[in-house]
């Protein structure tokens, strides 16, 4: 059977499309109107409707929910955001340290509500695992790992090659990093419950309605326009196709593989019996978990940015990406050579220009937003949508600041990015600058992070 290509996503052709909702039929009034039926603008329908059930909440979704990355992420979902070191230059440490504990809540918090609103979403708490495979990466690592402490992650372990042996026998691998606040779930089942609760909530839906203008109390579309106080554009890696928002978040490219299950007797072999998610410290880094099911889901960078902030067709994968990703799984599984590749999709995440995530009501305008989580948007989008629901309620006189408004990354404003051709060229120049770092760490015994991926990190300003 050869491999499938694009239909969205593996977790959307196992999980099926649910039945459609109805277009906006016309002209429509809101308090609050939700431009994007992903993670991002489904929990803050939720959290806002939970906290104040009397208000009328209208999503606007292009396609269906979940048809973004919410629908085609790796199913990490964890406590990385985007952006958190340079918050503590900017804030502070203490601030970013608060940050850091809000995402560490986060994972438990999506954890707690997808039980109370019995949202089967696969989910397995097995921690993340970060493994390092050549003398540069586990240098890396060691920085990282100390940085976590830092960061009042007292509950990471350390892990030398042995001992990372035990947990999953990546090929290679000379040491790892353990960290509690992780899981492993399915995305769709995630994005497909959400809704769901959203809707019995009393919260409308209309799918298939693209919203070609945000402005100041108006969501314009094909069919009518949304009419509200307050409009959220939660749109993340599609928010250049809006007007006027063009160069804000750079949409980036991540692609992925599934194989066919797995035997028991491999596993016998690949250890991963903790269902740890898993990555590694390349530049180009790779992404991957154990799925209910048995099979390894894997992704990586691929085609990182398509020309004028082009999105993918439905998910649709350049041959030599899902050829590349299969070398890295045997690369990491030589035991797999012979093992099939059952699907490969990509999809886009959102970068801002500083590569730092952000929550935003501007108070003159009604106007929110979240995103730019850049990879890390799984549990983060969650932590953004409470926040949004408490920058809405003060603004609202419903209720005064709290702990989530006072964290750093609220209101924070971001340059946009270069226009075309230079915004092309420099992230080719970006990846192809990060590729070359790795074969050559790959192929050289020095602890250096090589002098290729400094200058990249420079110049892309993270
Ligand atoms: C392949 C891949 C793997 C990833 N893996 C992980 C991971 O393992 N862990 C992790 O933390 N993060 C991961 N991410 C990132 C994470 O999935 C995202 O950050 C998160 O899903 C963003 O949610 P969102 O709701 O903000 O955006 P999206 O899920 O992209 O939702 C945006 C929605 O807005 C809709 N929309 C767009 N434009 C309009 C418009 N004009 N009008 C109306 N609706 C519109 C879209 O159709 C879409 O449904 C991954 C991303 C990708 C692409």
């Amino acid at each position: 059977m050869n491999t499938v290509n694009g239909g969205i996503s593996f977790w959307h052709a196992r999980q099926g499309t649910p039945a459609l909702r109805e277009p906006l039929p016309g002209d429509a009034p809101a308090d609050v109107c939700v431009v994007g039926g992903g993670y991002t603008g489904l929990w803050t329908a939720y959290y806002l409707k939970k906290a104040a059930p009397y208000l009328n909440i209208t999503v606007l979704e292009a396609k269906f929910c979940g048809y973004g990355a919410s629908g085609r992420n790796g199913g990490w979902l964890y406590n990385g955001i985007a952006g958190r070191d340079r918050y503590a230059r900017l804030h502070g440490h203490d601030a970013a340290v608060r940050l850091q504990k809000a995402m560490n809540d986060t994972v438990a918090e999506v954890i707690r509500v997808t039980g109370e609103e019995r949202i089967e979403a696969d989910i397995h708490r097995g921690g993340v695992l970060e493994v390092a495979t050549t003398p540069a990466q586990l240098a890396r690592l060691r920085a990282f790992h100390s940085v976590e402490l830092a960061f009042d992650e007292t509950d990471r372990q350390w892990l030398g090659a042995r001992e990372t042996a035990g947990r999953i026998r990546v090929s290679g691998a000379v040491g790892g990093s353990w960290t509690p606040h992780g899981a492993r779930l399915h995305p769709v089942k995630l994005v497909q419950g959400l809704a769901a609760a959203v809707e019995a909530l009393g919260v409308t839906i209309h799918e298939w309605t693209p919203v070609s203008e945000i402005r100041p109390k108006h969501a314009v579309t094909p069919y009518g326009t949304v009419r509200a106080p307050y409009v959220l554009r939660c749109t993340e890696g599609f928010t250049a196709s809006l007007k006027g928002r063009r160069r804000l978040w750079l949409p980036m490219n991540s692609s992925m593989i599934v194989t066919e299950p797995l035997a028991p007797e491999v596993w016998d072999e690949l250890g991963w019996a903790g269902r740890e998610t898993l990555g590694d410290m390349a530049h180009a880094y790779m992404y991957a978990q154990r799925t209910a099911d048995d099979r390894i889901a894997l992704g990586g960078r691929g085609v990182p940015y398509r020309y004028g902030s082009r999105t993918d067709d439905d998910g649709r994968t350049q041959p030599a990406t899902v050829t590349a990703l299969r070398e890295l799984l045997v690369r990491f599984f030589p035991r797999l050579a012979g093992t099939r590749v059952e699907h490969a999709w990509s999809g886009v995440l959102g970068v801002p220009r500083d590569w730092c995530a952000t929550v935003t009501l501007d108070r003159s305008t009604g106007l929110g937003w979240a995103g730019g989580y850049v990879g890390s948007g799984v549990a983060t989008a969650n932590l953004a949508a409470r926040t949004l629901r408490d920058l809405i309620q003060r603004d609202a006189g419903q209720a005064g600041a709290t702990e989530l408004t006072a964290l750093p990354w609220v209101d924070h404003r971001v340059r946009r990015w270069e226009p075309e051709p230079l915004r092309w060229l420099g992230v080719q120049a970006l990846y192809a600058a990060y590729r070359a770092a790795d074969r050559r760490e790959a192929a050289g015994r020095s602890a250096r992070t090589d002098r290729l991926a400094v200058l990249a990190d420079r110049i892309a300003g993270r």
